[in-house]
């Protein structure tokens, strides 16, 4: 027990390497990169502190160089998830009476081996599984985990000493218990920072985990294993299993003690889960807390007055970066009919310097998809569209997978403002435009909102104050992230807390008080200091 009230030290967001020519983080990054690709590794699972290194394995292989293997990693039978479970229940009293400063400590100090020596070892291992170039990689494997294990240590010192009033005789206490039993994270591949973020938001709130990362995402998976163990984890904390996602999640969900699921990726998958829980109910010792991120239909709305250079610079970094594999992409935009010629010709412009290729050649803006699936899902809609009537391919619309998964930047235009991928998510790098009469701007708004069935990213562009005003109220449930004059994705950890509604998700915002808060379960405590020692209240008297 500590004899002082402690406090987290100040977070402040972790400055992004650039990775400038001639830079010595561009030549650490790289040999680190070249290093991890010759080798071979086996990537384990982590249960109770032991690493589990199955015979059914599979292949880890680049999205940018498919017949390469760089590793494999463990497929999991549902004993491995059932010990899983029973190692978390095991570590879970001492962890939880861990006084919270220690715990908040390991997870400080993985930040500070995250910015230090593990940096280049979690952005390499990101651009080789995931294909990410070394700036998205940067902002993502290094950055973004960073402020989320900084920032929450801050937010759990804010929960805890939010305390109820007390009166005259009485002491009012709140304590923010664990949730009972143990909470199941499940990952995506795209972010790096959230998958370590699943697990350990709970877990620093003192709950027990069993995270489940994606296939596509395992290589840095095990490196935020290997870091949280330096930082000083006890076993059994967090197991990390990986394999089959339905087998993995039947045992897990049917288990009594399954308190919550700490969920991102695709709306599909969600509900999914959230129906096998509804259906479990019955078998559960408490209500499990259900939190999920899910999909995007990401929109820019752009106003006549919005200026043309700042309108199309959005359009390529928030429809392509990364592939626009981020839940927040533009993949939308709805342009004044007027504008588009000048638009046209700037995009034109700038997406022919735009160069395709492995994260490995530092001017490759774009990389690799993820996978074949992904692959093949936006050449059939590539394909699509050339068949379509209602749409043409503006820019882009080339793609190869003789080396890698390779999609060229795309644009399309529409006359159909309910065209199929003016309202379906592709996750790749497609942007579908629909351009608006420019008098009818305010309709237009009633059309981005009622379009598709998430709210999750959406700006608006304009330079008229009455407009942006208006727009803001009129896409008030449009979007959980919602940007004026900027792309967007790129949301930062402690600035912009990250979610959406509707199809998009529970809207708990990652990176936030509001999503520790899912994570306890609030004791209140009344003690009186003097209780009363007669049951008779005055106005009994006659
Ligand atoms: P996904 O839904 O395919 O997979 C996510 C996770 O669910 C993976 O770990 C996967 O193995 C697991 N999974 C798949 N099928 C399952 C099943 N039947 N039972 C249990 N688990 C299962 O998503 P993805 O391709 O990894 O990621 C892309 C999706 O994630 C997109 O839809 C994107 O918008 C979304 N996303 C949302 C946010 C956000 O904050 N809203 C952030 C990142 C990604």
């Amino acid at each position: 027990m500590s004899n002082a009230f402690y406090t987290i030290p100040e977070p402040v967001n972790e400055p992004v390497k650039f990775y400038a020519k001639g830079s010595l983080e561009r030549k650490l990054l790289f040999e680190a990169y070249d290093e991890m690709y010759k080798r071979k590794i086996d990537v384990p699972m982590y249960i109770n502190g032991v690493t589990i290194f199955t015979e059914n394995r599979k292949e880890i292989r680049p999205p940018h160089d498919f017949k390469h293997v760089v590793g494999s990693y463990a497929i999991a039978n549902s004993t491995h998830v059932e010990k899983a479970i029973t190692t978390c229940l095991e570590a879970k009293l001492s962890w939880e009476q861990m006084p919270w400063q220690d715990r908040a400590a390991i997870f400080l100090k993985a930040a500070a081996l995250i910015a230090g020596p593990y940096r280049y070892k979690i952005n390499a291992a990101t651009m080789i599984g995931q294909s990410k170039n070394a700036y998205q990689a940067e902002i993502d494997s290094a950055c973004e985990l960073i402020d989320f294990f900084n920032f929450n240590a801050k937010f759990l010192e804010e929960i805890y000493s939010s305390q109820p009033v007390s009166s005259k005789g009485i002491w009012n206490r709140t304590e923010y218990r664990p949730l009972e039993g143990f909470v199941y994270a499940i990952t995506p591949f795209n972010f790096t920072a959230i998958a370590g973020n699943l697990p350990v938001a709970p877990v620093l709130m003192g709950n027990v985990c069993v995270w489940k990362p994606s296939e596509s995402q395992m290589y840095s998976a095990k490196i935020i294993m290997d870091v949280l163990i330096e930082a000083g984890l006890p076993s059994g904390v967090i197991n990390m299993v990986s394999g089959d996602p339905a087998m993995i999640s039947n045992t897990v969900l049917k288990h009594k003690e399954f308190s919550g699921l700490h969920f991102t990726g695709s709306t599909k998958v969600f509900k999914t889960l959230w129906k096998q829980i509804a259906l479990n109910l019955d078998q559960y010792i408490n209500y499990p807390k259900i939190v999920g991120e899910t999909g995007g239909k990401d929109f820019v709305w752009v106003h006549p007055s919005a200026n043309i250079a700042q309108v199309g610079t959005a359009l390529i970094r928030g429809a392509f970066e990364y592939q626009g594999q981020k839940c927040s992409a533009v993949s939308r935009a709805y342009i004044p009919k007027l504008m588009w010629n000048e638009l046209k010709s700037f995009l034109n412009t700038e997406l022919k310097t735009i160069k395709v290729g492995s994260p490995r050649e530092s001017d490759n803006y774009i990389n690799a998809v993820i996978h074949e699936a992904s692959f093949d899902k936006l050449v059939d809609t590539i394909e699509f569209v050339k068949q379509s009537d209602d749409a043409s391919i503006e820019f882009g619309g080339e793609y190869d997978k003789s080396v890698g998964y390779f999609v060229n930047p795309t644009i399309f235009v529409t006359t159909n403002p309910h065209f199929k991928t003016m309202e379906k998510e592709l996750f790749g790098p497609i942007l579908t435009i629909y351009l608006y009469e420019d008098a009818d701007w305010e309709q237009t708004l009633t059309l981005v909102d009622t379009t598709s069935e998430y709210a999750l990213t959406g700006a608006i562009f304009a330079k008229e104050r009455a407009v942006i005003s208006k727009a803001t109220t009129l896409l008030r449930h449009s979007a959980g992230n919602f940007y004026i004059n900027d792309k967007p994705t790129g949301a930062v950890v402690g600035q912009q807390p990250f979610g959406g509604a509707r199809g998009s998700g529970t809207n708990d915002k990652a990176g936030s008080i509001y999503n520790l808060l899912r994570w306890v379960s609030p004791r209140t405590i009344k003690e009186n200091f003097v209780p009363p020692t007669n049951y008779k209240y005055p106005f009994l008297e006659n």
